[in-house]
């Protein structure tokens, strides 16, 4: 038996970076996985690459920052695979910006997709489990704990999303719901979104950003895919409203 076993499963923004490798991870440990991005061709080839280890994944097109798309996707996944237990809501975007020359647009733009998003499927995750209970996961950062001087936006965004989980996990408790959310937060993991931004700041930007990390190095997508892992899993049913933070110490000085 896996660690989740059976239960079913979306993970927002699974074709690549952390949302591939929680996908992985979930389905090797027996979840029925549905992944959605943006990028078709990608999201079929990593439910293909899943299914190849021994997983079971199906990829949908969703743009999480459509109020109806959340609606259509959560009911075609209870209605084909007879429920929704966990929650990963992962995609996002990181666009460096101070705040000086940040616009309004690049502002409200962050914010639809890492925090509007994740109070819409939060909200049509509880409303689908709330009967019978489940874990919804939200990816923050340690941008949501702590701040960065050229990231005004994604910083709002992240610590949104921070107090959103906590906001959600007391509610649901309230209501005697048994549905567990809480938020997890990854400091620098090497996928394409660090790869990409540090590349847009320049040569110098990569020896900054090892250089604020204990260990000097940065995660891989599975360190934080193992604790996705947990929160999804009954082993953790007491555990609501909190924060993992995954960062190799970065937040810990
Ligand atoms: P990537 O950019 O590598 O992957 C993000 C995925 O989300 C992409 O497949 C992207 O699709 C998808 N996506 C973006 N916008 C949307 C949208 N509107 N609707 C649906 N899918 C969308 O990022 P990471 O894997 O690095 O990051 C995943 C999450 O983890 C993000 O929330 C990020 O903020 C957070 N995080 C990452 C850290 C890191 O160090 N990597 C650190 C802390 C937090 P497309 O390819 O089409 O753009």
């Amino acid at each position: 038996m896996g660690r989740v076993q059976d239960k079913v499963a979306i993970v927002t923004g699974g074709a690549r970076g952390l949302g591939l490798a929680i996908a992985g991870r979930l389905g090797a440990e027996g979840a029925v996985v549905v992944i959605t991005d943006l990028n078709d061709e990608a999201g079929e080839a990593a439910a293909v690459q899943i299914n190849a280890a021994g997983g079971r994944c199906s990829y949908m097109h969703q743009d999480v920052i459509d109020e109806t798309a959340w609606v259509t996707l959560v009911d075609r996944v209870v209605a084909q695979h007879g429920g929704l237990h966990i929650l990963v809501n992962n995609a996002g975007i990181a666009i460096p910006e101070p705040l000086e020359t940040e616009t309004l647009e690049g502002w409200r733009k962050t914010q639809a997709v890492n925090l509007d998003a994740v109070f819409m499927g939060t909200k049509q995750a509880v409303l689908a489990m709330r009967d019978n209970g489940g874990s919804v996961i939200n990816i923050s950062s340690t941008a949501g704990q702590v701040g960065d001087p050229i990231m005004a936006a994604y910083n709002a965004s992240k610590g949104g999303v921070r107090l959103l989980t906590k906001s959600a996990a007391l509610y649901c408790l309230e209501q005697g719901y048994r549905v567990r959310v809480n938020s997890v937060h990854p400091g620098y993991i090497l996928t394409d979104m660090v790869r990409d931004g540090l590349n847009s700041q320049g040569p110098e930007a990569w020896g900054k950003a090892t250089e604020n990390i204990p260990g000097g190095e940065m995660g891989e997508p599975d360190d934080v895919a193992w604790g996705v892992l947990y929160l999804a899993s009954d082993e953790a049913k007491y555990v609501t409203g909190s924060e993992l933070v995954i960062d190799g110490g970065f937040t810990a000085r």
